[in-house]
């Protein structure tokens, strides 16, 4: 059986729309991007969607907006993809890390609350959350500027005792909701928690562009801003050669903007088959020994599934077990490698094992297993027949 880890979802409709656009010759700045702005921002329920040609950009410019420039300090997750940590190393400000809730995987807000309250008080107390080499290098640090928790998963984070931090610190809050679109927190969307949401369309997320990005938001005046620096910093009422100020080339194309609102009109479908396949894993998961399936927060009112992850206990490792897998002909992968543990970051900041306990036990024990829309119940069946077999549970 050819099982793969993820598989875009792409119907007739989808193909034709994007021909359609290639018939138009009309292949950038056009109507497509114009309206899946409008139809994606109005399915968050936000004002403004700002489209980029990836996440990534996304949550850059979403940094230069906020504010946040060299120095500065910026509150996040390790347990991420390692972008959302790399968007403020863009802009020389400094990424501080907070462990997560080892059941959710999400940021802790009870340590994010403490790490606020340290840092604001500077000295000593902030020295307990900064990185070791740049304590030891003694350059000038900025302010405590913002929030960046992201939605692991496609499960969105604790955001009311998030918020209550940013109110009483003044912070900006950036939520990274690349693997969420769709996902509900208390009956609030995925996207809308913060003060900007961004969204991602690599073809592994619950819709894709291809490669593709946006950002939601109610602030005129960020939406105004993305617009100009995803267009090579030309404001409104600039000339085509005119530059405001230092932009990018983020924008993206219109064959991506007609596939992303094919995608975009069956996206209660497409979330609801993965909703499906991930049931299909769990009824056959739960009970094997050595293995833990997904935690649901009551929080979260909507679960919009972007992978499904185990978390290894078994004394037979993660590893071994992703190599047994291999064996029988079955993806899998290691779900997330720490983001302080990355090669750049160790040398970069001086981190080290056991500076994030949670996340790096997370970091070796979870594993992602194939998942996409497509999967059949047969499918599932076959990799957990193969994980109930290498666990001995049989
Ligand atoms: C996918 C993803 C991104 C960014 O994705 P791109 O590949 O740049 O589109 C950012 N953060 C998280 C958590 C992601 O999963």
């Amino acid at each position: 059986m050819k099982i793969n880890m993820s598989s875009p979802d792409l119907s007739d409709n989808d193909i034709q729309a994007v021909q359609d656009v290639l018939e138009t010759r009309y292949l950038s700045l056009g109507p497509k991007t114009k309206s899946f702005e409008e139809k994606l921002a109005a399915y968050t329920g936000r004002q403004f969607g700002v489209s980029v040609n990836s996440g990534t950009s996304g949550l850059h410019l979403a940094v230069i907006a906020a504010g946040i420039g060299e120095g500065d300090l910026v509150i996040t997750t390790p347990f991420s993809f390692v972008a959302s940590a790399n968007c403020m190393l863009f802009e020389r400000a400094i990424p501080i890390f907070v462990d997560i809730d080892p059941e959710t995987f999400n940021i802790n807000p009870a340590q994010v609350a403490k790490a606020a309250f340290d840092l604001k008080q500077g000295g000593k107390a902030a020295e307990t959350w900064l990185p070791p080499k740049i304590i030891e290098s003694g350059m000038p640090l900025g302010k405590l500027k913002a929030l960046l928790p992201v939605d692991a998963f496609g499960q969105p984070a604790d955001f009311d005792p998030l918020q209550k931090v940013a109110d009483k610190f003044d912070l900006k809050i950036i939520e990274d909701s690349c693997e969420a679109l769709g996902a509900e927190y208390k009956g609030r969307k995925a996207g809308t928690l913060g003060d900007v949401g961004v969204f991602a369309f690599y073809p592994n997320k619950q819709m894709t562009t291809g490669e593709g990005g946006m950002l939601v938001t109610d602030r005129e005046e960020w939406a105004n801003l993305y617009r100009s620096l995803r267009n090579q910093g030309r404001d409104i009422f600039d000339a085509w050669l005119n530059h405001t100020r230092l932009g990018y080339n983020y924008r993206i194309d219109e064959m991506s903007a007609a596939l992303g609102l094919s995608q975009l009109k069956r996206i209660e479908k497409l979330l609801t088959k993965r909703a499906q396949v991930a049931e299909w894993y769990t009824k056959r998961l739960e009970d094997i020994d050595g293995l833990k399936t997904p935690v649901i927060a009551s929080t979260t009112s909507k679960m919009s599934w972007f992978v499904y992850v185990v978390r290894m206990t078994a004394e037979l490792g993660r590893n071994q077990v992703m190599e047994h897998l291999k064996s029988r002909g079955i993806p899998s992968r290691p779900y997330f490698t720490p983001i302080h543990l990355q090669p750049f970051y160790t040398e970069k900041f001086g981190y080290q094992r056991g500076d994030y306990p949670e996340t790096e036990a997370a970091g070796d024990q979870c594993l992602a297993l194939p998942f996409s829309s497509l999967m059949t119940e047969d499918q599932v069946e076959f990799v957990c027949n193969a994980l109930r077999k290498i666990l001995g549970s049989d």
